[in-house]
């Protein structure tokens, strides 16, 4: 197979491993992409993802084939471009970057001017006629090649450069002269050599060797992983290189780089956006240390900015860009995120990607291509991510609430956030690791800071555009972040913020608008998002391409109303007890266990019985018509004991049982290993009066509501960790007569099912037999996935995450179910299920059940439904739909 794939000018095209992302990484196979369809792309090539799996695992060596195929490529940049590499004369230069299958910060970024030494840069000069501009380039390829491929510290470089501008009281770059470059060269050269220990390079075939190296081996850097990690990126994707003929923005006035996006990402509204300057190369815009210009002279005069946007500084390269936009988005269907570059009035693409979006973005961008007939509604579902859903489905700021507005930055990622102050992100993850809600406040971001950046509420940094780091990372995060704050400075030393003349210091809480880029002090009540629009459109389309169903997992009337308002379509599973912890029963409850025989429980469970059936009651209210899975007590008892001797004291005030006495009963419920202890169905076998006035006041409450609202609930009543059939039997008919009873009694009856959850290995090998009791299977992933992996779904944190890191599981088996062992037993199980009943009916109400990977494999079993958390029932309605499709 070619390891090495070349585009621009008369490269050829028609080889589809080019045109395969995970062949030559999303970057390389646009470039060819745009190339193919005619757009003007420097010339280059890129180097496969698959040469750099075999260079890392081989020991980081370049076979000779490798150089080969690099040095024929060379050849084509060369002859396209008319300039050789190395050239004394007039030298070619290029580019180099890395391009995973998906763009990933944390791996190398870019190289630009590559080629430059001490000869070439003559050739430069003399060749461009712009002495200043060849300086500028080479002092801006020693600062990135020493820093990203060298790894030396790029302050070093820059506070050189501070000193120069200082020395000559320059303010901006751009009044930096010819000669002045020239001794910053110099300065560079002998900061990099006293680093290195040996002279900044020279031959310019080493140096584009050192730069694909640097590309492939930061593959596994530190940074990468953890990125990888929080999203799930598989280790053995590996990254392409792309090398490429330098364009340069930097060659005066009629010269510009830019970044610029088709439509609004924060929002999605059909408008051009994005930033450039003129001057300048790529690295400028990102890295935030001029102010980029406004695009369009409509986003310019929004903003009230003066500097001119490109439209009117440049209108020829502007109406030539507007125009690629529009074809792009029409070749690839979606909104594009891209790079340019106009080299003295003539536009050049150096990149072209779907755009990272906001949810809100993504979901009107979905529903707007609809409208305009760009793609069909299974295309729009496919776009939007059901986990970005998440992020519209939380509360934003209440507009009418007090808002003590300290200063305002740009809004680089929408939502609300409040939480303490913390300078880095180290003390943001410590912070929350301890349950904190923190703000990480930066000048500015890295990909060093990413840890810190996920465990954080949301973002502020003090520099930094709508596109630097910070924002990107915090919109693809979902945390909201505002970004160039300039009137906030940070002092690391002492741990304070002087935000305009307040002065604030590390743990006081703030409170970050993303949405219009306001920072406030003190926390700011919040308000229940908007759930019409294009939300209820999109959800609209997911709900008639689905075919499995959506419950929620609730036990509370308010998460119940929640869940119904999310679009539930029934409960999975309502755990009772929950239930039994509320303040006016847990004494009751106590009692109960406590208690020193049956007579003794059933006086307890006899001021239970109403206080459960005013539960039911208000949930098969609010659920009226849907079907309700209510599963029968399951935790093992010793979980409800009184903590501690005050709480002994007042039970045995309670109940007049001397405190001795109840401290022995609740020291013979010790278990050493409860989770596998009396808990589940063992406690229904052993203790019938507990599950008997759990049925009682599901039958009464069933009844009463039947006869005030005239539809009748449909109650399951479900039976926890069952492993064999018998005991499924002997519950099934504890129910079935109080069911009886309870009929009898009230003179009217309901329809109700009995079935079980399969959450132990025996139960779903067994499930055939099992099924002969049981009308329906609800899958307990979570202890299934416990006890199939011997794995404790309350002590595994501890080495999960390396676990994760070293890929012995893709990802956390308690959040992702684990398809292809715990997946077994589910798909075992549901096949012998309805091979003894065919009508059988299947759930899932573990954690699972609202985790989109999961939910595909759930579809692929043929469940008939998933159950999930309130707020996730959005998340899997659209999932499930997805994997219909
Ligand atoms: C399960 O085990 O997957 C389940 C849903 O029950 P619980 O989490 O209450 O043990
Ligand atoms: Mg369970």
């Amino acid at each position: 197979n070619k390891t090495v794939y070349t585009f621009g000018g008369a490269a050829d095209h028609s080889d589809p491993r080019q045109a395969d992302k995970t062949v030559t990484g999303g970057k390389g196979a646009n470039l060819a992409e745009m190339a193919r369809i005619g757009l003007p792309v420097p010339p280059g090539f890129t180097i496969t993802t698959e040469e750099c799996v075999r260079y890392l695992q081989e020991g980081a060596d370049f076979s000779d084939d490798l150089r080969g195929q690099v040095a024929e490529a060379l050849k084509h940049i060369e002859a396209t471009v008319g300039k050789k590499f190395g050239d004394a004369s007039d030298p070619l230069l290029v580019s180099v970057r890395s391009g995973a299958r998906v763009s990933m910060p944390g791996m190398m970024d870019t190289v630009l001017n590559l080629g430059l030494n001490d000869e070439t840069v003559q050739g430069l000069a003399s060749a461009s006629g712009d002495e200043r501009f060849a300086w500028d380039s080479y002092r801006r390829f020693i600062q990135m090649y020493s820093d990203v491929v060298l790894g030396l510290d790029h302050g070093l470089f820059e506070e050189a450069l501070e000193i120069t501008k200082e020395d000559n009281d320059y303010y901006a770059d751009t009044e930096m002269t010819a000669d002045d470059w020239k001794t910053l060269v110099a300065e560079y050269k002998s900061l990099a050599e006293e680093e290195l220990g040996h002279p900044f390079p020279q031959d310019v075939h080493e140096q584009l060797w050192g730069a694909i190296k640097a590309v492939f081996d930061s593959w596994d850097s530190d940074r990468a992983k953890v990125y990888r990690r929080l999203n799930d990126i598989p280790a053995d994707w590996g990254t392409a290189v792309n090398v490429q003929a330098m364009v340069f923005g930097n060659m005066g006035d009629t010269s510009a780089t830019g970044v610029a996006f088709t439509r609004d990402p924060a929002t999605g509204e059909k408008a051009y956006y994005g930033e450039y300057l003129i001057n300048a190369q790529g690295e400028d815009v990102v890295a935030g240390i001029r102010t980029p210009q406004y695009l369009t002279k409509a986003a310019r005069e929004a903003a009230n900015a003066k500097p001119l946007s490109m439209e009117e500084a440049m209108p020829e390269p502007y109406a030539e860009l507007a125009h690629v936009f529009d074809l792009l988005e029409k070749h690839y269907k979606d909104m594009q995120d891209i790079e340019f570059t106009v080299q003295q009035g003539k536009l050049w693409m150096l990149q072209t990607r779907s755009g990272k979006r906001t949810a809100k973005a993504a979901l009107k961008l979905a529903v707007d291509m609809v409208g305009e007939g760009l793609i069909d509604e299974k295309t729009a579902i496919r776009r939007v991510d059901p986990m970005a859903l998440d992020q519209l489905l939380h509360p934003t700021l209440d507009p009418e609430a007090k808002r003590d507005v300290l200063t305002s930055g740009l809004p680089a990622s929408p939502g609300a956030a409040s939480g303490k102050i913390v300078l880095d992100a180290d003390t943001a993850e410590n912070w929350a690791q301890r349950g904190e809600k923190v703000i990480l406040v930066r000048v500015e971001t890295s990909p060093e800071d990413i840890h810190g950046m996920h465990a954080a509420q949301g973002i502020l940094t003090a520099r930094g555009g709508m596109t630097s780091h910070a924002a990107v990372v915090a919109r693809g995060m979902g945390r909201p972040c505002v970004s160039g704050a300039s009137q906030v400075s940070i002092d690391r030393q002492a741990k304070t913020l002087l935000i305009g003349n307040r002065e604030l210091k590390e743990g006081d809480t703030i409170t970050l608008d993303g949405g219009n880029g306001q920072v406030m002090a003190g926390e700011v009540p919040t308000i229940e998002p908007e759930l019409a629009g294009d939300f209820a459109r999109l959800m609209e389309w997911a709900d008639k391409h689905r075919r499995m169903r959506v419950r929620t997992n609730a036990e509370t009337p308010h998460d119940c109303r929640m869940a119904r308002q999310f679009g539930a379509e029934g409960i999975g599973l309502c755990r009772t007890e929950h239930m039994f912890f509320d303040a006016g029963r847990i004494s009751a409850v106590r009692e109960m266990i406590l208690a020193d025989d049956e007579r003794g429980r059933r006086v307890a469970l006899e001021k239970l019985l109403p206080e459960q059936r005013k539960d039911f009651r208000e949930i098969f209210e609010v659920m009226v018509g849907l079907p309700c899975t209510i599963r029968l007590l399951d935790p093992p008892l010793h979980e409800f004991l009184p903590h501690g001797h005050a709480e002994f004291e007042e039970l045995a005030n309670a109940t007049g049982v001397g405190i001795d006495h109840l401290k022995r009963r609740a020291g013979e419920l010790h278990e050493f290993n409860p989770m596998l202890g009396h808990r589940g169905c063992r406690l229904g076998i052993t203790f019938p009066e507990i599950y008997e006035m759990q049925a009682r006041a599901i039958f009464e409450a069933a009844c009463e509501v039947a006869r005030e609202s005239g539809e009748a609930p449909v109650p399951e009543i479900m039976i926890p960790l069952v492993a064999t059939k018998r005991e499924l039997e002997l519950l099934k008919a504890l129910v079935d007569r109080v069911a009886k009873q309870v009929f009898e009694e009230q003179g009217a009856s309901v329809e109700y099912l009995v079935g079980t959850m399969i959450e132990l290995p025996r139960a779903a090998l067994m499930a055939g037999e099992i099924a002969e009791e049981g009308a329906f299977f609800s899958f307990g992933t979570n202890d299934l996935t416990q006890t199939t992996l011997g794995v404790s779904r309350d002590d595994s944190a501890r080495f999960l995450a390396p676990y994760v890191d070293k890929g012995i599981f893709p990802r956390d088996p308690f959040v992702s179910l684990d398809i292809d062992g715990v997946g077994q037993l589910v798909e075992l199980a549901a096949e012998r299920g309805r091979a003894t009943r065919p009508d059988i009916k299947l759930g899932i109400c573990g954690e699972h059940g609202g985790d989109p990977a999961s939910i595909d494999f759930c579809e692929k079993v043929g469940l008939d439904y998933v159950s999930a958390s309130p707020y996730r029932v959005p998340i899997a309605r659209l999932a499930a739909a997805q994997a219909s499709l």
